[in-house]
C-alpha cells in the first residue's frame, strides 16, 4: 500500500529531489514545490493537505469517466488475474484485444476497420508516420515520403510526433523536427485572422495545405495530420469553411489524412468522434487519453481498409512495441467503452451538458478580460486580452497573464490549464449542471484577480 499520509513538505522534498517532470523547469519547480494530489472521485480532486480541487482539464484531457469507478478497477484486477501481459507479436493474440478491435472498428467512422494498438498518443503518431510512408512504398511510389501538419499543433513529444506537431519550444530541443515533415500555419482566426472574416481566413488557410502541396511536388507528399480541434495548442476551433476545403485539397492530390484524436475522441466533442461532430472522413485516425479514461496507459491507430489491405499483403511491418494490445490495458478499455455506452454518457454530455456548459462559457466573454470565448462539446477556450475591440496582444511575455490566471484559478481550487495567454477547460464528462455552475463562478473569481 503507497503511504499516502507523509507530509506535504516532506513529499515536496523527495519530489524535488527524485523526479524529473515532464513539460516542467524543474528548478523552478523544487523552488515551489508540487501540489500533490493523492485521491479523485468524479470531478474532484484532493490534495495532500486535504483541499478539494475542481478538475476542469479531465487529468490531461483523458478522464472522461471521472475519477473513482470502481468496475474500472475490477476489469484491470480480473485481467491481471487471467493473463496480464502477453504481446502480439509473432503471430500470437489474446481475447481483450481482439475484442477492443472489433469494438473499436464498430465504433470508428466511415472504413477505419483495423486497429494497430500502441502505448500512448505519442507512439500512435510515431506508427502513424510510417503506416502511411510504408504505405505508399507498398503501392510503388517511395517518394511519397513528405508529412505535412499545422504550426501550433500537438502529436506528442516523441522524435516523430513532437517532429509532427508543431510546438517550436519542443522543436528547439534535441534535433526536432525529423526529416520529411513540413508545417502550414493554424486557423486560429482570433489571434491570426486580422482583417479577414472568419469564413474567409478558414479558406486562406486551408489553401495553405495545397499550396504547401504544389510547393513540395504532390507526387511527394504522404499524408497531412491534424487534430480536428488543436487541443493542447488553445483549443483552436477552425471557422467552418476550414474542414470542407481541407477535405477538397486532400481528395484532389490523393493525400492521406491522419486525423488525431487523441483528445476529441471518446465523447469529447459531445459524439464519439471529432470526425462526426464535425463532418470530417479520415484515412487514419489516432486515438489514446478517452480510451482508457486515463485510467492506464493506451493509444491505438484506426486504419482504413485500404491500407490495412495493402500493408497486410506487403513484407513483415516491421513496427511494433512490447505493449502493443496490453490485455490490462484492453481490459480496461473495453469496461471504459462499455460504460459510456450504457450509461449514455457521450449521448447526456453532447444533448444537456454540453449546450448549458456552452451558454455558461459563452457568458464569460463579457469579462473585461476576455476576448472570444470557444466551446466545442466539452473542451473550450478563452483568450485574454488588454483590449476586446483590436483583439491585442499583452505587452511583455506572451503567457505571463494567463499563468497568472492559472495560478489563481489553481488557488481557488480551480484546475485550467493555460496555453500561453488562452484559458482551456476539458471537464470529464459526467460534471453535473451544479458542478459546471462552480467551475464558471471560479474561473470568473479568478479571472477577476487576474486583472
Ligand atoms: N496527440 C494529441 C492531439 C494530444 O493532445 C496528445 C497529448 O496531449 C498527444 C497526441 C500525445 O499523447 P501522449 O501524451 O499520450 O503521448
Amino acid at each position: 500500500m503507497i503511504d499516502n499520509h507523509l507530509p506535504t513538505a516532506e513529499l515536496q522534498a523527495l519530489d524535488a529531489a527524485h523526479h524529473m517532470h515532464p513539460f516542467t523547469h524543474g528548478a523552478a519547480l523544487a523552488e515551489k514545490g508540487a501540489r500533490i494530489i493523492t485521491s479523485a472521485s468524479g470531478v474532484w480532486l484532493q490534495d495532500s493537505d486535504g483541499a478539494r480541487i475542481l478538475d476542469a482539464m479531465a487529468g490531461l484531457w483523458c478522464v472522461n469517466l471521472g475519477y473513482g469507478r470502481e468496475e474500472l478497477v475490477e476489469a484491470a484486477a480480473r485481467q491481471m488475474r487471467q493473463l496480464p501481459f502477453y504481446n502480439t507479436f509473432f503471430q500470437t493474440s489474446h481475447v481483450p484485444a481482439i475484442l477492443l478491435a472489433k469494438k473499436l472498428a464498430e465504433l470508428a467512422p466511415g472504413d477505419l476497420n483495423h486497429v494497430f494498438f500502441n502505448g500512448s498518443g505519442s507512439d500512435s503518431n510515431d506508427t502513424n508516420l510510417r503506416l502511411v510512408r510504408h504505405y505508399w512504398e507498398l503501392r510503388g511510389k517511395p517518394e511519397k515520403f513528405n508529412v505535412i501538419s499545422r504550426w501550433n499543433g500537438y502529436h506528442g513529444s516523441t522524435m516523430g510526433g513532437g517532429s509532427l506537431g508543431g510546438m517550436k519550444g519542443i522543436h528547439a530541443q534535441g534535433g526536432l523536427p525529423i526529416p520529411g515533415i513540413h508545417h502550414i500555419d493554424q486557423p486560429d482566426w482570433w489571434s491570426e485572422g486580422g482583417d479577414m472574416s472568419p469564413e474567409e481566413f478558414g479558406l486562406s488557410r486551408a489553401r495553405q495545405l495545397e499550396e504547401k502541396i504544389l510547393e513540395l511536388g504532390p507526387d511527394t507528399v504522404a499524408a497531412f495530420i491534424a487534430e480536428p480541434v488543436q487541443g493542447a495548442g488553445g483549443v483552436i476551433v477552425a471557422p467552418e469553411t476550414y474542414w470542407p476545403e481541407i477535405q477538397r485539397i486532400v481528395k484532389e492530390y490523393g493525400i492521406l489524412l491522419i486525423l488525431d484524436e487523441v483528445i476529441t475522441g471518446f465523447g469529447r466533442t459531445g459524439r464519439w468522434f471529432g470526425a462526426e461532430t464535425l463532418g470530417i472522413t479520415p484515412d487514419i485516425m489516432t486515438v489514446a487519453k478517452g480510451i482508457t479514461s486515463g485510467y492506464i496507459p493506451l493509444g491505438a491507430s484506426l486504419v482504413s481498409d485500404r491500407i490495412a489491405q495493402v500493408i497486410d499483403e506487403g513484407d513483415e511491418f516491421a513496427h511494433g512495441y512490447t505493449y502493443s494490445g496490453h490485455p490490462v490495458a484492453c481490459a480496461v478499455a473495453l469496461e471504459n467503452i462499455r460504460l459510456l455506452e450504457e450509461e449514455g454518457i457521450i449521448a447526456r454530455a453532447g444533448s444537456e451538458i454540453a449546450p448549458y456548459l456552452k451558454e455558461k462559457w459563452e457568458s464569460l466573454a463579457d469579462h473585461p478580460l476576455v476576448g472570444e470565448a470557444k466551446i466545442v462539446g466539452l473542451m473550450g477556450s478563452i483568450a485574454l486580452t488588454p483590449d476586446k475591440a483590436s483583439r491585442a496582444k499583452f505587452k511583455g511575455d506572451a503567457g505571463t497573464v494567463g499563468y497568472i490566471c492559472r495560478e489563481r484559478c489553481f488557488a481557488n481550487n480551480l484546475v485550467m490549464r493555460h496555453v500561453g495567454d488562452r484559458m482551456v477547460i476539458s471537464p470529464p464528462l459526467v460534471i453535473t449542471k451544479e458542478e459546471i455552475d462552480e467551475l464558471i463562478a471560479r474561473a470568473r473569481l479568478s479571472l477577476d484577480e487576474t486583472l
